[in-house]
């Protein structure tokens, strides 16, 4: 399982190697040819056999087994197969959680409230944005690698454009919280738009971002570093790499449920979680209409 997650679905690279060892056909993807995880979970196997019924046979030499669809018919059973196979390894090798009870994130976030605080009254006005050996005595703003970084960029940057920051919304947006995924960049965002909503804020202190850009780029990844330093028991400078490295993880296996691609655990309480989330989702569309409104009028008054 080498380098196959970045084959492309539909190319099927030689594999002479695996040819020459014994390699049960069955397990093999029938759509790619890879080999399938050996315990694959039910969701893969839903996922398969649904897209089996919209397949005709395509044996090949290096798979009997295999079928053919158009990509649509079959990308989603693919996607999970190779992240079965490589991300969820990962994962357990790592300690990342395969499951997270999202219910009690928003108290989590809560209890940070005090923390959080400090760091958006706290204008770091320091004119060296180096990580520094004094970062120790400096203020909490300063402490934060997300706002040093951000900062970097938008010097270097020059003159701020609000496409700069925004532009990159997209990714930064699915990658921030790490293994909490997109389902828990939407509570934590949803908790934090709560506790500061943006008319709250101080512009004059988090400038030159917004307060919907601080709490994105700053807020959202500071709460998930302390989330991930309470589940595995690490210091921060170990959360934050660990918030990098398993941000594509998190995208995959917490998906944001509204848009209909929703990952479920296999072992037990989904409709819990089910209605769970369809109750975020719904409030958070509630409070983005809000947030939308709110950031309109600030951007009129800036
Ligand atoms: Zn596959």
């Amino acid at each position: 399982m080498s380098s196959f997650h970045h084959a492309y679905p539909y190319s099927t690279p030689l594999r002479t190697v695996e040819i020459d060892q014994v390699v049960d056909p069955s397990m093999l993807c029938p759509y790619c040819d890879e080999p399938l995880p050996c315990n694959p979970t039910s969701q893969l196997n839903d996922l398969l056999a649904t897209a089996k019924q919209q397949s005709y046979g395509d044996p090949r030499p290096q798979n009997p087994f295999g079928l053919k669809a158009p990509l649509a018919i079959y990308i989603s059973a693919c996607q999970r197969h190779r992240f079965e196979t490589h991300w969820l390894p990962e994962a357990l090798e790592k300690g990342w959680p395969q499951s997270i009870d999202f219910k009690e994130v928003p108290k989590r976030v809560e209890s940070m409230k005090g923390a959080l605080e400090d760091l958006i009254t706290d204008a770091d006005d320091c004119s060296d944005n180096e990580s520094s050996v004094y970062d120790d005595i400096r203020g909490p703003r300063a402490r934060s690698i997300f706002w040093r970084e951000l900062k970097k960029d938008i010097q270097r940057q020059g003159s701020r454009t609000t496409t700069g920051v925004k532009g990159q919304f997209s990714t930064f947006e699915k990658t921030q919280p790490g293994y909490y995924g997109e389902l828990g960049f939407l509570i934590i965002h949803q908790t934090l738009y709560n506790l500061f909503p943006f008319s709250s804020f101080d512009t004059s202190l988090i400038a030159p971002l917004s307060p919907a850009e601080f709490v994105q780029f700053v807020l959202i990844p500071e709460v998930a570093v302390r989330l991930i330093m309470q589940d595995l028991h690490l210091d921060r400078d170990e959360a934050i790499m660990t918030l990098r490295e398993s941000s594509q993880y998190g995208v995959s296996m917490f998906p944001d449920v509204g848009s209909g691609s929703a990952v479920f655990d296999d072992d037990g309480d989904d409709s819990n979680y089910e209605s769970v989330a369809d109750r975020i989702v719904m409030e958070r569309a509630k409070a983005r209409r809000l947030e939308l409104e709110e950031e309109e009028r600030i951007e009129e008054r800036m």
